[in-house]
């Protein structure tokens, strides 16, 4: 018989080599926004349509690539960011593997347009599937600008997979995100279907935070600082009654690199404890940075997931510094949130006088006599008639059914500061959060509706505007529909803003 092993063709390991490094449109992102950002880039440009199923494209103003290094980086292992093995252990950029642009090439049509300052004509290149189509010089500026047509348009399969366009963007914007928040001291610029998502010019971490994920987290975070001879952590943690129930305001970088990290992610909310609200999940978006030796970001293709030699002691150096930040939102007040500085903490001094708390004791006090009068107890009620009338103590009436009288009732509902109805049941007390039981009840009406019939809507006298960050803004376009069917007329109103001009009927007198 003869022998059958076989070297497979480069474009045959290139989309091999795609299928692990690019599972979508945002993987094309990521991987051209971290080019940019290593070839020294300030100004990054990201222009994408159809959500990257018909175009990406990347312009930097970095280094650009001479007339050879553009036609060669579309080879397998081309880089010019590790020459040995010994490198990896001293990774200061994004990128060393040298297979993203000949993944990326070998799954989609590239056009290449790259210039170094000190060359007078720049490169242009198409390549499509692994092959060059043609190479020529061209007049351009300085930088690169990498134009990715047709994604998979040569893996029907893979193209098959892709998710609708809104679930596609927000994969983009999130990748987006996590590179942008790494590089405040960077400028960056989304476009989608010639509509700017950002524009986000250099700024300080704060800043940048805001700008990216939303203005409500710049009261609602503190900042957070610890330098060990382990890891530097720099970065902000959110206030724990401001933690949501869904993710997407959690991040680690590590040197400027963002990772998953389960562990060290169990850290941070462990710090919280018993603060949080169940199930809410804290904001947080630490900056750690380390010896690059003491990190392996080699462990998976996309490099979100990292190891560090010494994991449990970097757990427990989160865990202190979350703590100590999460004790400056008892003792700063929120306007002083903007000065990032350290905390005064009264320090005590041998010299300066102070008095011991003085102790009362009770001489006639008998524990075993039960006649004895309890001077300390008389202060508060100790028989029942000096609790009567105790209802009275809360502001609001007592709820009462329809055509009750209006005196309390001592075995109905009683509402407690707005926000409780409390009931005794057989088993105990039942305590009822009312706006969430009013959410429930009007989100089983607008399912009964939903399949009865469309809701009109009321419109409101007043439109409601509401600042929305970009993914929950691409959520809100596509179900824009739906939405309308339910009987809420959303309008976009330009940035991140919505208008919401009807809501359904049911909901027209509650304070949206
Ligand atoms: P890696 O980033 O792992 O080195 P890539 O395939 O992403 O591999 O890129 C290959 C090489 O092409 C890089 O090492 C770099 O020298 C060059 N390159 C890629 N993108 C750019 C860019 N935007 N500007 C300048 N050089 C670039
Ligand atoms: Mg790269």
């Amino acid at each position: 018989m003869a022998d059958i092993v076989k070297v497979l063709p480069d474009a045959v390991a290139n989309q091999i080599a795609a299928g692990e490094v690019i599972q979508r449109p945002a993987s094309v992102i990521k991987e051209l926004v971290e080019n940019a950002v290593d070839a020294g880039a300030d100004n990054i440009k990201v222009v994408v349509k159809d959500a990257g199923k018909t175009l990406i494209q990347v312009i930097d103003n970095g280094c650009g690539l001479s007339e050879n290094d553009a036609r060669l980086c579309f080879e397998r292992h081309a880089t010019s960011k590790i020459r040995s093995a010994d490198d990896l252990f001293a990774i200061r950029t994004m990128g060393f593997r040298g297979e993203a642009l000949a993944s990326i090439a070998s799954i989609a049509q590239v056009e290449l347009k790259s210039k170094r300052t000190e060359d007078d004509n720049g490169t242009h290149i198409r390549i499509e599937g692994s092959d060059l189509l043609f190479q020529q010089p061209t007049a351009c500026s300085n930088g690169t600008s990498i134009a990715v047509k047709n994604l998979f348009f040569n893996v029907p399969a893979r193209r098959r997979f892709l998710k609708s366009t809104s679930t596609e963007l927000k994969h983009i914007i999130t990748e987006f995100q996590r590179i942008a928040l790494a590089h405040p001291e960077l400028q960056f610029s989304l476009f989608h279907n010639d509509n700017e998502i950002y524009h986000l010019d250099h700024s300080g971490q704060r800043e940048r935070i805001t700008k990216v994920m939303g203005k409500h987290l710049d009261t609602n975070m503190v900042n957070i600082k610890t330098d060990t001879s382990i890891i530097s952590i720099n970065g902000f943690i959110g206030k724990p009654e401001k933690a949501r129930k869904t993710y997407g305001e959690q991040f680690f970088f590590v040197n400027g690199r963002y990772m998953k990290h389960p562990y060290f992610h169990r850290a941070v909310v462990q710090s919280y404890a018993a603060i949080l609200l169940p199930e809410t999940i804290p904001s947080y978006f630490l900056f750690l940075e380390t010896d690059p030796a003491h990190v392996d970001v080699n462990i998976h293709p996309t490099k979100t997931e990292i190891k560090f030699d010494e994991e449990r002691a970097i757990f427990q150096i989160i865990h202190a510094a979350v703590r100590e930040g999460l004790g400056k939102f008892n003792i700063v007040p929120s306007l002083d949130f903007n000065q990032e500085g350290a905390v005064d903490i009264p320090v005590y001094k041998p010299s300066s006088d102070f008095t011991p708390p003085a102790v009362e004791i009770d001489h006639t006090y008998n524990p075993f006599d039960s006649q004895a009068p309890d001077k300390k107890k008389t202060d508060y009620p100790s028989d029942k008639k000096s609790i009567a009338g105790w209802e009275q103590l809360y502001p609001e009436p007592m709820y009462r059914e329809e055509g009750q009288p209006s005196e309390p009732q001592k075995t109905g509902l009683i509402q407690f500061k707005h926000r409780y109805l409390m009931a005794p049941v057989k088993s105990g007390l039942m305590i009822i959060h009312i706006n969430r039981a009013l959410e429930r009840i009007h989100y089983e009406q607008l399912l009964e509706g939903q399949s009865l019939q469309d809701n009109p809507g009321q419109k409101l006298l007043y439109p409601e505007p509401f600042d929305l960050n970009p993914v929950d803004l691409a959520l809100i376009k596509d179900l824009q529909e739906e939405l309308a069917h339910l009987g809420f007329v959303i309008e976009l109103f330009g940035g991140n803003s919505i208008l919401i001009q009807s809501v359904p009927g049911q909901f027209a007198e509650d304070n949206l």
